[in-house]
Order: structure tokens, then sequence, then C-alpha cells
């Protein structure tokens, strides 16, 4: 028998990629590999690339100098691919200034892995960054039973792919092109399969998830509330939450989604970038600060335990004082339970790349710097409101210290508990006693019965 061949990945970025590791993982699982965590162990490395952050593509580079002389060292052969959004859009120049790289994929070719992999057998160099008209997802394996129990209770399923809205700092509907919608019945069949292997909680996956216009099995096209509603209707999938969302798409049906699934989690992040109508103007966001304003109050009006997340953007080019006040006041207003905040920086190819009005490092420090205490603010105030709260907890993974086990919140807050390892993938009922900086500990005070489809009650108003 052969030895099983061992594949590397490396996940740069966001919950797509992690999304797609994993169906890359699957796709060359049937190839006969099996994961390593240690890359000098590795047949196949592959880097999964982000293009999001600063610098993103300088350090790709500088992670495949550290494999090209770990190769070296070792003598070895192993196959060295280049995947993701800096693959999507650097494609053969990264072979050029990288010649230890013997594959380049975009996201919309991961299907093809397989192939390719035999033409760099062949002694070939591969580039493949197409968007090829055949549907990937049609083509990618579902994971193995033993796969998915691997991962945890919790998973992602991607529902749609790439964005149309152009906001002029990003690079996302460069890399990964027009927004592309999954059939609803193909979506609520990996969902089901999921569920059948142990997955408890399903986070619906996009660039722009609520964008989603899926076709129905009616035949009708359907927007993301009418794709929760069904998911819900799956039995043991106790949990659904989706990312990440354009305000511009939250519809009528989608905040109604909140109001009538307890299984949609009481947790939102909507990202806005900037409270003030200029900056959202010049940033192409499509929406001012009234729409955001507006559908905060419909949330809350139909799901009064929601809590908010967002991303905001400082500095962005021609920003002034009077601007990112108003971005202050909006994160002071809203009141974020977790937000994200970056100082703006240039990405090559976008049109806020070639404003003449990009603002000093320094102000922009010292503007993150404000933004962040009033974001620090009012996370903490909301996770102190959560001592002596009672929540359930799906149990996802080990804790740090033995006998601990830990599981995430309504609010996506890692608890950690005291629980025997054969409660992951379990609900337990926990008193909530003690509030960190990055986490919350409680005490478990039951295991939770399963709810079914038959529970009315929101998850996070079953407190004491
Ligand atoms: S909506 Fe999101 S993904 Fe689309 S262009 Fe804007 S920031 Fe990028």
């Amino acid at each position: 028998m052969h030895e099983p061949r061992k594949l590397y990945v490396k996940s740069f970025g966001c919950q797509m990629n992690v999304y797609d590791s994993n169906r890359m993982a699957d796709t060359l699982a049937k190839e006969g590999y099996v994961e390593t965590q240690d890359p000098a162990d590795a047949d196949l490395v592959i880097l999964n690339t982000c293009h999001i952050r600063e610098k993103a593509a300088e350090k790709v580079y500088s992670e495949l100098g550290r494999l090209r002389k770990a190769k070296q060292e070792a003598g070895s052969d192993t196959v060295i691919a280049v995947a993701g959004c800096v693959a999507q859009a650097e494609g053969a120049e990264i072979i050029k200034r990288a010649p230890v790289v013997d594959l380049v994929v975009g996201p919309q070719s991961y299907h093809r892995l397989p192939e390719m992999l035999a033409q760099v057998k062949g002694g070939r160099r591969v580039v493949d960054t197409d968007f090829p008209a055949e549907d990937k997802f049609d083509h990618l394996p579902a994971p193995s039973a033993a796969a998915t129990r691997k991962r945890g209770p919790t998973a992602f399923v991607t529902v749609q792919e790439g964005c149309d809205k152009f906001c002029t700092f990003c690079v996302v509907p460069y890399t990964r092109g027009a927004e592309v919608s999954r059939p609803v019945a193909k979506i609520l069949g990996e969902a089901r399969a999921l569920v059948a292997q142990g997955v408890r909680e399903i986070t619906l996956i996009g660039q722009n998830v609520n964008a989603f216009h899926g076709e129905g099995p009616d035949g009708k096209t359907w927007g993301l509330g009418r794709l929760l509603e069904e998911l819900a209707g799956i039995d043991r999938l106790e949990r659904l939450r989706y990312t990440t969302s354009h305000p511009r798409d939250m519809d009528d049906g989608l905040i109604a989604a909140h109001r009538d699934l307890p299984q949609l989690m009481p947790y939102l992040h909507l990202p806005v970038q900037s409270g003030s109508d200029r900056i959202l103007a010049a940033m192409n966001r499509r929406h001012g600060s009234a729409l955001f304003f507006e559908i905060i109050d419909k949330l809350r009006a139909a799901r009064p335990d929601i809590a908010l997340s967002s991303d905001f953007i400082v500095g962005f080019p021609g920003e002034t004082e009077a601007d990112f006040q108003a971005t202050l006041d909006m994160a002071e207003r809203v009141g974020f339970a977790s937000a994200y905040s970056f100082k703006y920086s240039i990405r090559p190819g976008t049109p806020a790349a070639e404003h003449g009005d990009q603002l000093s490092e320094s102000v922009k420090s010292e503007r993150l710097a404000r933004l962040h205490q009033v974001l620090e603010a009012s996370k903490t105030a909301f996770d102190r409101a959560c001592l002596g709260r009672r929540f359930d907890i799906l149990l996802e993974k080990p804790g740090r210290l033995p006998g601990q086990l830990i599981g995430r919140s309504p609010y996506l807050q890692s608890v950690v508990v005291t629980a025997p390892p054969a409660g992951i993938g379990e609900f337990v009922t926990v008193d909530i006693t003690e509030v960190g900086p990055n986490s919350l500990a409680g005490r478990v005070v039951d295991a939770v019965e399963d709810r079914g489809r038959t529970s009315d009650r929101p998850l996070a108003a079953m407190e004491a």
C-alpha cells in the first residue's frame, strides 16, 4: 500500500477562505491526500491567500521565501501552490517572482486542482485564474463524515460569491468577480448533509451574503430571509448565522427572519465603514448614515435582544475631522457589541488609490486610536452586561486547561466552562460568572434538551 500523501493548507483572511480551504482538502482527500499540521512533512503546501489587508502580496512573498529555504534545506520535492485572492490578483507574476511556486489557482477553479496537480507532476507550472463557465460547487465533493466531525459542530456554507457593489476601496469585485448565488436546493442539500454528520450551527457565508438571490425549488428567486426560513426547518440545525452583509441588502424579508426564527442568532455583523455621508458617498457605499440607523432601528424592533458588530475604515482619502467625528458619533449612538476598525490603506487598482487627498499615517493612527477607544468601551459594556446572564452555549473545542471546554454564546463570545470532553458538539445552559477581555467564563447549570422546531423562545431570552 502507498503511504498517503500529505497536504498542508494555510488559510489567511476571512471565513470564505477557511471554507474554501476545507473544500480544497475535501477535493484532495479523494485523491489520497491527508491533512498535516506540519508544512515540513507535506507533499503539497497550499497558501490560501487574502488580499484585503495591507501589503497582502508582500506577506505571501515572504512566506514563499521561507518555504523555498525550508524546501532547499530538506532537499524535498514538495509541490507549492498559491490559492485565493492574491493568486487571482497576481496570477503568473507569482511564479515570476517566486519560482518555488508550482501552481497558482484562483478561487473559482479549486475543483480543477487534481488535473492541475497532474500537470505539475508532468513537469509543468500551472496558472489558472479563469472564471470558468462551469459551477465549481457542482464539482467540489462534500466533506467526508470524518472530516466534518474533525472540524467540529459548526460549519460554514457558501451561498453566494463575488460582489457587484464596487466600493472604491475594495478589491473583492476584481478578485472574486460578479455576484453569483447558488441554487437553494444545493445549499439545502449541503446543510442537511452537514447536520446528519453532527453539525449544529451553520454560518452562511458570501462576500455580500445578503445580496443572495438564488433560484428556489419553486423556480422563483429567493432572498436570504426565505432561505433562512427553509434552513430553520431542518431538524437538529439549532443555530443559524450569516456574514458578511451590506446595509443596502438588509431587506424587510431578512429583518422579518430575525423576528420569526429562533434559530437565527441575535447577533449581526453589518459593516458600515464610516458615519459620514460625504465619505460614504466617496466610498460608493450607496447609502447614507440615515439608512443605516433606520436598519438598526428595524432590527432592534424585530429582535430586541439583537447585538451588532461592524467594520470601520478611518482616514479614507479626503476624510476631515468633521467626517471622522460623525463616525465617532455613530459608534456611540449604536453601541456595538464588537467592531473591527482599520486605517485606510491603498489597494492598487481601486479608485480610492488614485485619490489625490491621501491622509498622513499620523492622522490615520491618531483617529484609529480614538475610534478604538469608543468601540472598546462599548464592547466592554456589552460583555459586562452579560455577567449573571444565562445562555445556551454550543461546546466546540477543548479549553487551555484540562477539564475545560470552550463554546460560543449566541453573541459569538467564547465561553470557557468546566465540562467533560464528550460534551463537544452539545448545547449546555450556562450562567456567566466571569467576564475577561477576550472571553467569558461560566458554570454549566444544565444540558440543553433538543428544542427541535417547537420552541418559540429566542435563544438569548432563555435567561433567568
Ligand atoms: S460590498 Fe464589501 S465586498 Fe463588495 S465592494 Fe464593498 S466592501 Fe468590497
